[in-house]
């Protein structure tokens, strides 16, 4: 008979789990491996609360295996290395974000690109390499191997740096492997929720020009005066959207839900990328005609590979980009994630793990 999630490995966990499509979380004890010689063994600080952890906590993707212990944005303090750990020491502050394995021999994984490689391993709901479940960061302790936990720079803040292990990469690289990074290029950012938050920072601090499409006014004040945008649009102002026509490079589309991206092509100058990187549920239309006459590009891009996600770290640490958060105790998760959902948050939820979730 197959083991409990209690009693599987040896060191006892506690966490939160969704158990169902229900997606309520609720307080789960479970266990973690033994620290092996190339594992790094942490205890969890801050977690992020990212909509993939939504997502996934209700199946909407329907790959989710139960119990869910949901978070990919994990900040932590190392209490234990295996035998042939080199780049980290018990006291360093590290991180885990959205994976924990991959083949390492297949060609992404040879170029740095893990987080495309056919056999990567999730850091939550996912088939680790012995068999036995991946569970996340909403939870006291953590193990990973080596390879995929980054050093924490010394000036950026845990909590509201957390953020940066999904929503700074999955921002980030897009805007770099697409050339969007060009200083006075104008970028797109549509949906201001915790990826939009730091793709707006992470543009500006390449010195590009931004503009946020969003669903409302509700965020334009703040966005100006706070997050420095120099443009924002309602996405249902037809004589708005009319009027930015043919005006960006770029756009990062962070949106999670179903929704028009007919009206975001037509921003696009010629020649103009919409990359997608929100997950929503649903296919989207789409009509190729206005592709072809701009020659205009669609493509997705998922989270980074290791080495960029440490560049992106140390990118963020270097120009002082952290997330807006709201940082929550651990029993406020299944509140948090009703405002997720009704876009109640600037812009990213983060749990205080350490404080909050006792044995
Ligand atoms: P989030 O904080 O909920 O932000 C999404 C934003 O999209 C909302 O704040 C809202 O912005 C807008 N939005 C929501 N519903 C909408 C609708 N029906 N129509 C138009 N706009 C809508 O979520 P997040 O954590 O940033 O994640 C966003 C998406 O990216 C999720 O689907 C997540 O799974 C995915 N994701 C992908 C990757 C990847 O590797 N590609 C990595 C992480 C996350 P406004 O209020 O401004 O309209
Ligand atoms: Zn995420
Ligand atoms: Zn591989």
């Amino acid at each position: 008979m197959a083991k409990s999630p209690e009693t599987e490995h040896p060191v006892p966990a506690i966490g939160y789990a969704s158990r169902d499509e229900s997606g309520v979380l609720s307080p789960f004890k479970f266990s973690r491996r033994a620290t092996g010689e190339k594992d790094v063994r942490f205890k969890v600080l801050y977690c992020g609360i990212c909509h993939s952890d939504l997502h996934m906590a209700k199946n909407e993707w329907g790959f989710t295996t139960y119990p869910v212990v949901p978070g990919h944005e994990i900040v932590g303090e190392v209490t234990e290395v295996g035998s042939k750990v080199t780049k980290f020491k018990v006291g360093d502050k590290v991180g885990v974000g959205c994976m924990v394995g991959s083949c390492r021999s297949c060609d992404n994984c040879s170029n740095d690109l893990e987080n495309y490689c056919p056999s990567q391993i999730l850091t939550y709901s996912s088939k680790y390499y012995d068999g036995t479940l991946t569970y996340g960061g909403y939870s006291d302790t953590m193990v990973s191997d080596e390879h995929f936990v980054v050093r924490w720079p010394e000036n950026l803040p845990l909590d509201s740096g957390a953020p940066l292990l999904c929503a700074g990469i999955t921002t980030y690289s897009p805007l770099v492997y697409f050339g969007l990074n060009k200083p006075g290029m104008n970028i797109g950012v549509v949906g201001l929720g915790g990826l939009g938050d730091v793709a707006v920072k992470m543009a500006k601090a390449f010195g590009t020009k931004v503009t946020v499409i969003s669903t409302s006014l509700k965020k334009k004040q703040e966005a100006i005066d706070k997050l420095g945008v120099d443009a924002f649009l309602v996405s249902s102002d037809e004589e708005q959207m009319k009027g930015a026509m043919s005006t960006l490079d770029g756009i990062i589309d962070t949106v999670s839900a179903e929704h028009p991206i007919m009206p975001l092509i037509s921003l696009l100058k010629s020649h103009g990328k919409l990359i997608m990187v929100g997950a929503p549920n649903k296919p989207l239309e789409l009509s190729v005609f206005p592709l072809l006459v701009g020659r205009k590009l669609i493509a997705g891009s998922g989270i980074g590979g290791m080495k960029e996600t440490q560049d992106m770290l140390d990118f963020a640490a270097e120009k002082g980009i952290t997330a807006d958060v709201e940082l929550i105790p651990i029993d406020y998760v299944n509140t948090a994630m009703e405002r997720l959902l009704k876009s109640d948050v600037k812009y990213r939820f983060v749990i205080d793990v350490a404080k909050s979730l006792k044995a």
